[in-house]
């Protein structure tokens, strides 16, 4: 059986621990715990366990466990997002993790001027290059953030990546630190509204990796949760 209380102090020590070695502040790295498919329930063990940064992939299941929980924790939607969900995404979402395209950009960016506040977001990023996955290749990412620099409306927080499943977390470790290597280049360029401070990538498989590689966020559902049900 699965105890989220226990899982949430292993995953916390794993990842002081991979922050060590590497030198950094443990507190650089906030812990989002997934709890796509869980009940409120289960999440509410979470919350318990002194967690309150959640991850949701559909907005439609945010939407869902809004009512209950919505005000006791900080929202992070990491899934992709459709631009006629972006609405409702940027009411319960503090930080939209997949910005991956240029009509999403300029929804979230009308929102944010209906809203008369910037959308708070990270550049999603395909660094693996793999056909299946989501995001901005690594070579239009400068021309993407200059876009999105100068439409206004937007902040982006940061970058986000996934890295392809491996069995072996070492396998991860290029893809994470490529993304490092990128937010620090395009750093330099001091775009407006752009600021590449935090690095969302690590999962449950390899965390301790993307910690060590500097990730100041990581989402972790099966660490925290146990296995989810199929859907
Ligand atoms: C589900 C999901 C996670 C968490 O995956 P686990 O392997 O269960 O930790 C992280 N990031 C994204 C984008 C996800 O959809």
């Amino acid at each position: 059986m699965s105890n989220p209380l226990s899982n949430v102090e292993m995953v916390r020590q794993q990842v002081a621990t991979a922050a060590r070695r590497a030198g950094r502040d443990p507190s650089a790295v906030t812990i989002i715990a997934v709890s796509k498919t869980h009940t409120i329930a289960e999440i509410e063990q979470v919350l318990a366990a002194g967690l309150n940064h959640l991850g949701e992939n559909r907005v439609q299941e945010l939407q869902e466990k809004w009512p209950t929980l919505g005000g006791r924790a900080t929202w992070h939607l990491i899934g992709s997002l459709q631009t006629n969900k972006v609405k409702p995404a940027v009411e319960m979402a503090s930080l939209i993790h997949s910005l991956d395209r240029d009509s999403l950009a300029q929804a979230l960016a009308r929102e944010a001027e209906r809203l008369g506040a910037p959308v708070n977001v990270l550049v999603q990023v395909n660094v693996s290059g793999e056909e299946s996955k989501h995001g901005i290749a690594p070579a239009e990412l400068e021309p993407f953030l200059r876009r999105i620099s100068q439409g206004g409306g937007l902040q982006v927080q940061g970058l986000m990546t996934m890295a392809p499943h491996a069995s072996d977390p070492e396998l991860a470790r290029p893809h994470f630190r490529r993304l490092r290597e990128l937010a620090r280049e395009l750093g330099t360029l001091g775009l407006p509204h752009v600021n590449l401070q935090q690095l969302s990538m690590g999962m449950s498989g390899d965390f301790e990796v993307a910690v060590e590689e500097g990730a100041t966020l990581v989402r972790v559902g099966t660490a925290i949760f146990g296995a989810r049900e199929p859907r």
